[in-house]
């Protein structure tokens, strides 16, 4: 397993991982597989969606802002509940195919760390199995 380093610099942002998740793959010699992402955090977490425009990125989380205002009457008392439940919301692993050496992605996909309690020092674990 790899644990990649991914610094993040907003209090909520998606922070596109593909490049660096491919080059795992890259470096893994896998030919054909899968690639098992996961982030350890409570606060953080991933999904795929377009990474060409990035107004779809600012418009997630501008939903979420609305599903899951930052104060809202929470019981957490560390104050953070919302980054919390956003994180839970996106979810914390992603399964992609490999083939051919490289990760099989739709068209407009990429790979993003959903950072809601930023900025902080996240890993992204990736495993490359071959089958
Ligand atoms: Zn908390």
């Amino acid at each position: 397993m790899i644990r990649l380093q991914v610094r993040t610099s907003s209090h909520a942002e998606l922070v596109d991982i593909t490049a660096e998740v491919q080059r795992v793959v890259r470096e893994s010699g896998v030919q054909q597989g899968i690639c098992h992402v996961f982030a350890p955090h409570t606060t953080a977490g991933l999904t795929l969606n377009e990474n060409c425009d990035p107004s779809v990125a600012e418009d997630i989380l501008m939903v979420l802002d609305k599903l899951v205002p930052w104060r809202g009457g929470y019981r957490h008392t560390e104050g953070n509940a919302a980054a919390h439940v956003k994180a839970s919301l996106m979810g914390n692993s992603i399964t992609m195919f490999v083939q051919n050496g490289t990760l099989a992605l739709g068209t407009w996909q990429g790979l993003f760390l959903a950072e809601f309690d930023g900025p902080r020092q996240r890993q992204v674990w990736v495993k490359v199995v071959s089958c």
